[in-house]
């Protein structure tokens, strides 16, 4: 164990990143990436080399490539290997999109920032060789559920820790097995919606279409980096533990929001003269509270809605959320929630060194918080590692 922060390094630390490539040639040295690691993520400075064995710790969050100005670092491109895959007749690709790619999409040809393009977006998708486009919000619902009934087991049945973590940002995820170690159990046990999403294509989705799984190729198509990583995580396999194929990833790949520009790209393809597709049915559908998502707050609202219905049986009022900012720490909000007489604690936070200065806060203070919702990332997803370039972090 390192000596700081009680950090955990026996947790997967990549000489290969699946996420991030360094291209050395390109960097101009101008620092950008160690400071945001630094002061927003809490990673660089953490450690030293000679306690890791020489292994840089990485959360795969792609902060650092989304703040280089000369693309030094970027992304692990994932499309050539679809592109490989198309080549074969007898695949099935299907592509399932997150609900910040389709409000940024816009912006890598040209378009006003925040352009709802969701319709040229799927069409796209089929024109690059998609069989099917689906929607991640489907999934996204799944894990609302899935968090929000474990909130209430854990209030009124006190099964596992409080506070409960969300646990849809695996960036997030990954550093706290790395410097919380001890906080594992708070963690929410439901996977993130792409982690929902894998194993319910290659189940539920084939089984009902009449489809070969060992044939599906699927594409995550995300703001993020660190999807790249979390579905080469151990636990992501359990389509084929299901069905018994051994080997079968339940999501192949994930190209992030840049990425699919770029493809789209090379191939020519006119996005904006695109007529607008409609995603295929049976998990093209979704709640409105899976497209909140994108936004540092969203899981947590979606979540507490759903715990709030499922407990008093009525609907959660329109101004069920009230956040205050947190004193003294930048990009945390916290709220108090009534419900049947209960109240619950809640607190969000954008940024894992927030997090770390939180639960240091949470521990030596006497407030119990019941649900904390953290994304890595500045804003949540919609700023996540693979959105087209952020320049607030850049100095302009
Ligand atoms: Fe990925 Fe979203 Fe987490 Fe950023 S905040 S690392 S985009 S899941």
């Amino acid at each position: 164990m390192s000596k700081h922060l009680g950090m955990d390094i026996r947790v997967p630390i990549e000489c290969d990143n699946p996420s991030i490539q360094r291209d050395e040639e390109k960097c101009i040295k101008c620092g950008q990436c160690k400071n945001i690691c630094q002061d927003y993520i809490g990673v660089h400075g953490t450690y030293t080399l000679e306690e890791t064995g020489d292994k840089a710790v990485c959360i795969n969050c792609g902060q650092c490539a989304n703040v280089c100005p000369v693309s030094s670092i970027h992304e692990t491109y994932e499309y050539q290997l679809i592109q490989e895959e198309m080549k074969n007749p007898d695949k099935i690709i299907i592509f399932n999109t997150s609900p910040s790619v389709r409000i940024a999409l816009g912006e890598e040809f040209g378009m006003a920032d925040g352009s709802f393009v969701e319709g040229k977006m799927v069409a796209l998708l089929r024109k690059l060789g998609a069989k099917y486009v689906l929607d991640t919000n489907f999934s996204a619902d799944l894990t609302i559920l899935e968090e929000g009934t474990e909130l209430i087991r854990r209030l009124t049945k006190q099964t596992k820790p409080l506070p409960q973590f969300t646990s849809c940002c695996p960036a997030w995820v990954k550093y706290l097995e790395i410097y919380h170690p001890d906080m594992r159990d708070n963690l929410s046990t439901a996977k993130s919606p792409i982690g929902m999403q894998g194993p319910t294509v290659k189940t539920y989705f084939a089984k009902k279409m009449n489809l070969d799984p060992t044939k599906i190729v699927n594409v995550a198509v995300t703001p993020c980096t660190a999807k790249k990583y979390e579905i080469r995580r151990e636990e992501m396999c359990d389509a084929g533990k299901y069905l018994g194929i051994e080997g079968m990833r339940d999501m192949d790949y994930v190209i992030t929001t840049r990425e699919l520009a770029k493809w789209a790209k090379e191939e020519n393809i006119d996005f904006a003269s695109l007529e607008d597709s409609s995603f295929d049915p049976l998990m093209g559908e979704a709640s409105g509270a899976g497209v909140i998502f994108g936004n540092s707050g969203g899981v947590m609202e979606a979540a507490l809605r759903t715990a709030y219905e499922i407990m008093t049986g009525q609907n959660a009022p329109a101004d069920l959320l009230n956040y205050t900012p947190v004193r003294g720490l930048d990009d945390v909000k916290e709220a108090s929630v009534e419900i049947n007489g209960m109240t619950v604690n809640i607190a969000v936070i954008f940024g894992t060194k927030n997090a770390s200065e939180f639960i240091e806060k949470m521990k030596n203070g006497d407030k119990q918080y019941h649900f904390i919702e953290v994304m890595t990332c500045p804003g949540g997803c919609i700023g996540g590692g693979g959105q087209p370039k952020d320049t607030k972090y850049q100095g302009d």
